[in-house]
């Protein structure tokens, strides 16, 4: 398959236009009369750059009952992705040059998108002693994100040294952002539903606190980070400061915070409950506001596929966390675009071009143009219809949107070219490279 014809997308939502792609590369776009191999239809449909996430967890290795790589890859497709960041909390953790170049290969051999390993901060992200950032660095992978996500960098030495050691060669510690002491046991956002619960409150100053002493400590030594899940208007204030002080920091929002609020908790249904928590209809005004000002940079999934045994059980044993992959441009579409507050061009630069750039993620610089790489994703966003595990393509079932009514559906993906998802199912790539 080595020419196809995208005709009649939306281009970033814009004019039609037809898209060319030759060997894997996007040669002509506009009105064509070229002809190809393989011709898609893409009339009604809206023409993305291929989705970059910077935080996925695809649980391998060490959690092939919730995923693993091969899984999270044909969620990652099926959401419209070609390219996302594994997080460093596996078993083992992805802490040296080893683990993380087998993590990067078995991407590459599944090769439904491209996998980057995040390297931990710390040695199995025990938060005492640096982890072997130079080696990944230097690796095969080429680690340049950094994170002990799942755990907070709580130390102000360890990651005051982070800081300087990866703005050494360019790279970024992702913070995930909670101080341990003020959340021991929390279970829900602190508050007035938390009180009427009976469950232990999340205060949103033990998120806020540490960002504000990272975005100092990064101006201390001239570091860039980034936040990882901002939850409240708080951090948001925080984040916008230090952005006006010229402070190189970035910051993601997931999904699920652009949309759900604690009032859901009520049912004490597990599927609500992530780390960090649900907060309240003003902090997802403030999110998706800061969304549309750019002081958040860009949306993440925090894709974080469990087995049913730790979320069909009781809300206090069970684990935080939701799958995002498949559901992210349908709730990005539901919160952002159909509200006008971000039209389909924000979706790309937020979605796509700016978290490949903060990941050093080459070939989404220039979305849709000639001589780019030839990811695009393809979403019908005149459809609509009920969320359920039919629209899951990995291998874990907790979503918090099932039996909702989501508009936006991904039809085409294509990685390099090659189309990963085709009229919404997920393809066998390597058969196609084949043909
Ligand atoms: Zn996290």
């Amino acid at each position: 398959m080595n020419t196809i014809l995208i005709r009649g997308a939306s281009l970033l939502g814009e004019s039609a236009g037809d898209i060319v792609i030759a060997n894997g590369v996007i040669s002509e776009v506009g009105k064509t009369s070229t002809t190809a191999e393989v011709v898609i239809d893409a009339t009604g449909l809206v023409a993305l750059p291929g989705l970059v996430d910077l935080h996925t967890h695809l649980r391998e290795p060490g959690g092939d009952s919730a995923e693993t790589i091969l899984t999270g890859s044909r969620a990652a497709a099926q959401g419209g992705f070609t390219a996302v960041h594994a997080m460093a909390n596996t078993n083992p953790v992805a802490d040296t040059a080893g683990i993380v170049e087998t993590i990067f290969d078995r991407g590459l051999e599944v090769g439904l998108v491209e996998v980057r390993p995040i390297g931990a901060v710390t040695r199995g992200l025990g938060g005492e002693q640096l982890a072997d950032i130079g080696g990944m660095a230097r690796s095969r992978a080429k680690v340049t994100v950094f994170s002990d996500d799942g755990k907070c960098v709580g130390d102000s030495v360890l990651m005051r040294r982070a800081l300087e050691y990866v703005s050494t060669f360019g790279g970024v510690v992702a913070q995930h952002a909670q101080d341990p002491r003020l959340t021991i046991d929390a279970q829900m956002n602190e508050g007035s539903v938390s009180a009427e619960l009976g469950l232990a409150g999340w205060p949103r100053v033990a998120e806020e606190s540490i960002i504000a002493r990272d975005v100092l400590l990064a101006e201390s030594v001239g570091a860039r980070l980034h936040v990882c899940h901002v939850s409240t208007a708080g951090s948001v204030d925080v984040i916008r400061w230090a952005k006006k002080r010229g402070i190189a920091v970035t910051a993601e929002v997931t999904p699920h915070h652009l949309l759900l609020t604690d009032e859901s908790v009520r049912g004490y249904s597990p599927l609500f409950k992530v780390n960090p928590p649900l907060r309240t209809a003003t902090d997802v005004e403030a999110l998706r506001a800061a969304v549309a000002d750019g002081t958040i940079d860009i949306v993440a999934t925090d894709h974080a596929p469990h087995p049913s045994s730790t979320k069909d059980c009781t809300w206090a044993d069970a684990s935080f966390g939701m799958v995002g992959l498949e559901s992210a441009l349908p709730i990005v579409q539901h919160a952002l675009v159909d509200t006008g507050l971000v039209t389909w061009a924000d979706v790309a630069r937020f979605l796509s071009v700016t978290p490949a750039s903060i990941g050093s993620v080459s070939g989404y610089d220039a979305p849709l143009r000639v001589g780019s790489p030839a990811n695009v994703t393809l979403v019908d966003p005149s459809h609509r219809s009920v969320w359920g595990p039919d629209r899951l393509a990995g291998k874990s079932n907790n979503t918090p949107y099932a039996d909702r009514e989501l508009p936006g559906r991904i039809v085409h993906t294509l990685f390099r070219g090659v189309p990963t998802v085709m009229d919404g199912a997920v393809t066998d790539v390597n058969e196609m490279r084949n043909e």
